[in-house]
């Protein structure tokens, strides 16, 4: 993972024109917290769960980024992690560095008691590392605003203060920030308007790959603009109607069976289906790598969002560009999650707290200027990723040549 990543760092570096020196530093991260957290289950047995947090480049500002709970959390995965968010804030250029935290784990095999006991060690393990203007955790996958909760009451008892900038993404009446929710939806909302209108398509037909809180938040904002989503889909498969699907009915289908696929009167298709649907707008909302080689011709739509976290495989990728298919990159698409949390971070530090018209206009204002910055990096609009990455490194090089 570290050698693509410094690939990647040396080719964007020399298109970027930075010096040899900042695409070293850049291709390690800073500082690697590593922990073992032990924790007693209910039934009294004892288990051990390896948990990272990792700070990759606090050039900009203090480390940003969230926590994950999942089996496959690795030590090389959360620093890469890590690398992206570092790119990612420079993008929507919040005053932050990058970080990422993670657990190796199933939650969904844990008790609500034993998750809390998770959290609460996962901060005492790192507390040294964190701080208002030090590192900044958020939610990532399988963590939620509880689990901020149960973090910022274990550190809060640690540095026997009250400290709400600590974390993010937590519950309104612990200082959340209104939005946060649905926050990472409505930010790639805000710049996919941008790019219909670039590329002249009003009135969209949209395609969605995963029903989760960036995918159905979208699916809700879509379906409010007029546009038509002709299928949705989640882990256990999709529905497919060229009609339209009526999203409210889709959502009340997820809450209360579980799943997208109980909804009546539309074609039950596969998730590999979806992604070759004949639709203007696709937006992959669900898990990295599922756009590949291997389907990556079926691709019909003209535009896509990149709401999950590295869906585009680099080898699909220049196929696409080839194509001429404007891909919103993940870096600029799902910002809209950090830069509420960074919201919700000054408002915490000043104590005034901002209505949801103000925190709406503000999110849009950034993510429309940050699509604007891309876009004169960027040669043409199928070449925004490599525009994106191009501006994030410059923003970051900037900030390390004052400090060297
Ligand atoms: N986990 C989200 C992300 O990957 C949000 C991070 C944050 O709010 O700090 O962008």
């Amino acid at each position: 993972m570290m050698e693509k990543i410094q690939a990647f760092l040396r080719e964007v570096g020399r298109s970027a024109g930075v010096e040899d020196w900042i695409i070293e530093v850049l291709s390690k991260p800073e500082k690697v917290y590593k922990a073992t957290l032990t924790i007693k289950m209910d039934d009294g047995t004892i288990r051990t769960f390896p948990a990272y947090r990792v700070q990759y480049n606090t050039a900009r500002g203090p480390a940003k980024g969230g926590i994950r709970f999942h089996p496959n959390v690795t030590e090389e995965e959360v620093t890469a992690l890590a690398f992206w968010m570092t790119i990612k804030n420079a993008v929507v250029n919040i005053p932050y560095g990058g970080g990422k935290g993670g657990v190796a784990v199933n939650p969904k095999e844990l008790s609500r008691n034993e998750l809390e006991r998770l959290s609460r060690a996962y901060v005492r393990a790192f507390a040294e590392a964190f701080g208002v203007d030090k590192d900044i955790p958020a939610p990532d996958v399988y963590t939620n605003p509880q689990i901020m909760a149960w973090m910022l009451d274990e550190f809060e008892t640690i540095v026997r203060r009250k400290e709400p900038g600590f974390i993010t993404g937590k519950p309104i009446s612990l200082g959340g920030s209104l939005v946060r929710d649905i926050a990472t939806a409505l930010g790639g909302f805000y710049v996919v308007e941008e790019v219909l209108r670039d590329v002249d398509l009003e009135k969209p037909t949209v395609a969605i790959q995963g029903f989760g809180n960036a995918g159905s938040n979208f699916a809700r904002l879509a379906s409010e603009a007029g546009w038509k989503v002709i299928a949705v889909s989640d882990s256990k498969g999709g529905i497919y109607d060229p009609d339209g699907l009526d999203i409210e009915e889709v959502l009340r289908t997820k809450k209360e069976t579980g799943s997208v696929i109980n909804y009546e009167g539309a074609r039950r298709i596969s998730n590999e289906e979806l992604l070759t649907l004949d639709v203007d707008l696709l937006v992959p909302a669900a898990i990295e790598n599922v756009i590949t080689e291997k389907n990556v011709e079926e691709v019909k739509a003209k535009v896509i969002l990149e709401l999950a976290n590295g869906p585009t495989t680099p080898e699909a990728d220049r196929i696409l560009q080839k194509k001429g298919v404007v891909v919103v990159p993940d870096v600029l698409a799902n910002a809209g999650g950090v830069t509420v949390s960074y919201f919700e971070w000054v408002q915490n530090r000043t104590g005034e707290y901002w209505k949801e018209e103000e925190v709406k206009r503000k999110l849009s204002e950034k993510m429309k200027t940050a699509y604007k910055d891309v876009k004169e990096e960027s040669e043409d609009l199928t070449k925004l990723r490599e525009g994106a990455y191009r501006l994030a490194v410059k923003r970051v090089a900037e900030a390390l040549r004052w400090r060297f």
